[in-house]
Formats: structure tokens, sequence, C-alpha cells
């Protein structure tokens, strides 16, 4: 149904997805369309169930009684995992990334047919506890190259070294386990979608993304669009050296962005002063009770992060930095000294930067997944 939609029914179901329900009197003027064309490309998508009316309110535009139309969110629910080294996370949402069920669990056997049983698995689990029947489309979100690898014919091949995957044509068995369309993409570049459209970056033209955990993550969306970029180039980012001075990395790099934030680095560094091994979690939680060695590797992790942000905003030139991430709570322990650093390498300019730190809640990231189907979907891009 929806390939044969034009672009301009295209932008209705995307800005309804975004912004919410409205008035078609609202919708022509924001979409400068004329309300006869508005009309037009409406109806056979409120004939085909994808758009609904509400019930009737005074127009905003022009006080006159109208039924604001909406997309049938419900009734469109997509499936998003997250794959790591030794888990999948799975949710299915509805058309707005509203989570409708979740599960976590352990991978049972790393090869990608058996990743792909095991996801038709959870599909087939979780759709009949929400009571589905089916689902549109589904994202995977991988931590790897999933959109530049060399191509054969149209067919994406992934490579997923945390998962020993070389060259996996994953979408189409994905799509043959699933018995639906299915997006592969990389997770950082997951998650900036689905900021942009539905968390932090909503609204924004122009925005960063840095994810904190057992690497660091980057993604800028720039004019509305995510910039490409290759595994390589991200693989970069999160050694970008922020103090030469710093810690080591297991890369010999000193003081880059992973020696003082990647989780095994804040790990290492609580572990030698502590004399025993912490867990990241517990690293944060004692950093915020004030224990002495905890707090000052919270503060000079945050501090490089300041630092980082930085270096960012004043390249790339946007106002919003997003983070995210299992190990962003890095960013809340160390909030005052991770401000600090930023000012004091902004001219001293306060305020010049909106840092927004977000859940660190894996399931993000299978959102994520969920996002990229969305988006191809609404989008007609792949
Ligand atoms: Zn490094």
């Amino acid at each position: 149904m929806w390939d044969a939609l034009p672009d301009a029914a295209r932008s209705i179901v995307k800005e309804l997805i975004i912004h919410g329900p409205q008035s078609r009197t609202a919708l022509a003027k924001t979409l400068h369309l004329s309300t006869g064309s508005l009309t037009r490309l409406t109806k056979p998508m409120v004939d085909a169930g994808l758009l609904i009316e509400g019930d009737v309110v005074h127009d905003p535009v022009n006080g006159r009684p109208t039924r604001p139309l909406d997309v049938a969110a419900a009734n469109h629910p997509f499936l998003g995992l997250k794959l790591t080294a030794d888990q999948v996370h799975a949710v299915i949402t509805d058309l707005r990334a509203g989570v409708v069920a979740a599960r976590d669990e352990p991978i049972a056997d790393h090869s990608p047919e058996a990743v792909c049983r095991q996801a038709r698995r959870l599909l087939d689990e979780l759709s009949a506890g929400a009571g589905l029947s089916r689902i549109v489309a589904a994202g995977v979100a991988i931590g790897g190259d999933a959109r530049s690898s060399a191509q054969v014919g149209r067919e994406r091949l992934v490579d997923a070294p945390f998962l020993g995957w070389r060259q996996v044509a994953l979408e189409p068995m994905m799509e043959r386990a699933l018995g639906v369309p299915c997006v592969v993409e990389n997770d950082v570049a997951a998650l900036a979608h689905q900021h942009h459209w539905f968390g932090a970056g909503r609204g924004l033209r122009d925005f960063a993304l840095v994810t904190i955990g057992a690497g660091i993550g980057y993604a800028l969306i720039v004019h509305d669009h995510l910039v490409a970029a290759t595994e390589a180039d991200l693989g970069m980012f999160g050694h970008l050296v922020v103090n030469p001075g710093g810690p080591m990395c297991p890369e010999g790099h000193r003081g880059c962005a992973s020696a003082y934030l990647a989780s095994e680095s804040v790990e290492n560094a609580a572990g030698q002063g502590l004399r025993r091994a912490v867990p990241y979690a517990e690293v944060m939680r004692l950093a915020a009770d004030g224990d002495p060695v905890c707090l000052t590797v919270v503060r000079e992790a945050a501090a490089a992060l300041g630092r980082l942000i930085a270096h960012i905003t004043t390249m790339s030139m946007v106002k919003t930095v997003v983070l995210a991430g299992e190990g962003v709570e890095l960013a809340r322990v160390g909030k005052d000294d991770l401000e600090r650093a930023l000012t004091a390498n902004r001219r001293d300019v306060p305020g010049s930067v909106h840092v927004v730190a977000e859940a660190d809640d894996f399931r993000e990231w299978a959102r994520g997944g969920a996002v990229v189907a969305i988006q191809s979907f609404v989008t007609g891009s792949d």
C-alpha cells in the first residue's frame, strides 16, 4: 500500500507522526498545500486506514469545527531489534515508536541464521502477548558497518566484528525469517534517527548525538539529514584526543575520548584506586555518594566529555548535543564538571550549547531499530 504513496502524501504522514494530530487547514498551511490538494491526498489514506479522523474540535486557524487528522499509530506496529555481543533487545512499537512490548534475552547461537530464527521467535511471542496479528516491518540496529560495506548488486552486507560477522547479507535473511521487509542500520545512526523524530532532537534541524558505553559513538544531523559515515569514521571519533597528558586507552592513545569515557576505562580507573573490581553502575553510585576515588574518576571523565562536546559543537556549529547510551549516568553525576569544561572551551560563554542527557536503557537502541523501519516506510527510502 505505502509504496504507491506520492511524495506529498508521505510528507503529510511524516508531519502527523512527528508533530501529532492536526486539522486539515493547519496541515495544508505547514506543508504549503491547498486545502483541496490536501483533501485529495488524504482521502485514500483515510480509506486505507492509515489516517484517522478525531473528534470534532474548533480549528485553531479559522475557528470552524473540524475533525483533526492523525495517523492510526496503534494499527501499524513495527519490530525493533538491537544486537550486542551477547544480547538481543527486542521491542514492538507503534507508528510513533511508542513501545507496546519488549524483551531482552541472551543470544543463544551467534550464527546469523540462528539470530534470525531467534528474532522470529521473539516476534511471534511478543506479538501474541500484545494481541497483534502482524507487523508492518522490522529494523535491526547493530554495532558495525551496516550501510557502506561493499555491495553485491543491491544487497547490503553487514560487518559486525563483535558478533564475528563479516559480509553477512542480513537484510534478506531477516526478511525471510520474519516475513516482512527489514532494514539494518548502524546502531548509533539508528539512535540518532530515533531522537530526531521522537526524542530530544524532535523539531531540530541540527544536533549531534554522543553515546557513552563500551565504546564512544557519534552521529550528526545537519539540515534534517544524518551525515553519512562509515565504521572507520565512527571508530576514529572514540579515539579523538581530548587531553594529551591523559590516561591511556587499549590502543595506546594518551587522553583519547575512550581512555576517559569507555565503561572499561572508568571501571579500571576506579578499580585501581579502590584495589578491587568495580562495575560501572557501582562507580556512578559511589561517586554520587561522595566516594573520593570514584568521584575523581567521574569528574575527570565528565570534564573530558565537556571538552569533547566543545570540539564537536565548535567544528560542526550545532547548538544541541544529545547524550545517550548505557553509560550516560556519568553526565548526570559529573554534570558540573562537564558544564565547566564545556564553557571553558567555548570562550567562557555559558549556555552556548544545550546538552541533553537521555535515558540509559538498552531498549532505546532497539527503539532506534524500529524507527529506522518506520522512517523507511514513511519516506520510501531504505
Ligand atoms: Zn584511544
